[in-house]
């Protein structure tokens, strides 16, 4: 090409050269032009809230495709915590015999943690494209909370699948019909397993997603709600640990507990927990929050309060289509109608934005502290 180059008459070259500057001219400006549209398309695709708890697979570690999933979100939902179900349901023939349990409610046979599911959401996420992957982010949730050696097995994740996790959870140690049925220890609030876990979580900035019930199922009218103190007592002694308190503490039969806004709100007007943060996820939660007007204002009262502590979530597990997929968020429309402006946008986008940001830059810095280490 060089040669031929050399010998062309000086008229064709200087013809070849502002063809090329001509061609070159227009590639720019298509290169222009389509900057310019993507921005707008960007700018016009304004997401109406993130989730901050979403479960990809099942009791039984099936669920949706994440590239299904991605077209589920569509336009209406930017960014999503993933995470699988640290437990898998056995199916014990000698229990229900040819009926496959999905449900952990549907039979009797044990729960055991199922740890794959790490590299699983590992290797979803992968499957991605690297905008498609700046919408998500993991989760590490399959160890065992009972165990001191649950830190180790986090460690091993992420060194695994550097890149990938911004946090750890949801995982749970108090949650009514499933705590019982988990083989082996039960977990606790006491266990300094679970200790070693939120120490090793500040020194890498994951961010922590815990469900714990405050209260037994069924508790007695105005008893105090039986793992307050223990939970506010784990919660002191990590600082710098930021935790997201699913559910506020609240369960499936846990009924509202007695003045549970000033218990809420206790626990947010003290400097002690300024590191503690409530997803408002979970159907069984919404109906009561929803149930009646009084109960909706209370609720909004309380997040106006303190805007920048209350993340929307919808802790579905493995839709299959966006209306199901979202319906805990319409459910939501009366607590939506009382949050002013500013709250609104906190709890269904700001707030998570600004943890997740945070969890995720501080999770690379560590990666990167490691691979230097080794
Ligand atoms: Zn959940």
């Amino acid at each position: 090409m060089v040669a031929t180059m050399r010998t062309e008459p000086f008229w064709f070259s200087m013809k070849r050269r502002l063809c090329l500057a001509t061609a070159g001219a227009v590639v720019l400006g298509a290169y222009i032009g389509l900057r310019t549209q993507s921005a707008v398309s960007q700018a016009a695709v304004s997401y109406e809230l993130n989730d901050v708890h979403f479960h990809l697979t099942n009791y039984v570690q099936e669920g949706t495709d994440i590239h299904a999933f991605l077209k589920m979100m569509g336009n209406k939902v930017g960014r999503v915590a993933l995470f699988g179900i640290p437990l898998q349901q056995e199916w014990s023939y000698q229990n229900s015999g040819d009926f496959a349990p999905t449900y952990y409610l549907q039979t009797d046979a044990p729960l055991y943690y199922y740890s794959f599911t790490d590299a699983y959401i590992a290797m979803a996420y992968r499957s991605l494209s690297k905008e498609e992957q700046a919408r998500f982010d993991p989760m590490i949730t399959g160890f065992n909370p009972a165990d001191m050696y649950a830190v180790d097995h986090i460690r091993r994740v992420l060194k695994t699948f550097p890149g990938v996790f911004s946090g750890i959870g949801e995982f749970t140690i108090h949650k009514e019909f499933v705590s019982a049925k988990v083989a082996g220890e039960t977990a606790s609030l006491l266990n300094p397993a679970l200790d070693r876990i939120l120490d090793f979580a500040a020194e890498v900035g994951l961010i922590v997603l815990i469900h714990n019930d405050m209260d037994v199922p069924f508790a007695k009218a105005g008893s105090e709600p039986a793992y307050l103190a223990q939970m506010k007592a784990v919660l002191k002694r990590h600082p710098k640990t930021k935790v997201i308190w699913a559910h506020t503490g609240l369960g499936r039969v846990v009924r509202p507990v007695t003045h549970h806004a000033a218990t809420l709100e206790a626990i947010l007007k003290d400097p002690q927990f300024g590191h503690i943060y409530f997803d408002i996820s979970w159907d069984e939660f919404a109906k009561y929050l929803v149930a009646t007007p009084e109960a909706v204002k209370i609720s909004a009262d309380l997040i106006n309060r303190y805007p920048d502590r209350f993340l929307f979530g919808t802790d579905e597990v493995a839709p299959t289509e966006q209306q199901k997929y979202l319906r805990i968020y319409y459910q939501y429309e009366p607590l939506w109608k009382l949050l002013n402006e500013e709250t609104n946008q906190k709890v269904r986008k700001r707030n998570y934005e600004r943890l997740f940001d945070e969890a995720r830059h501080r999770v690379r810095e560590w990666e990167k502290s490691q691979a230097q280490v080794n």
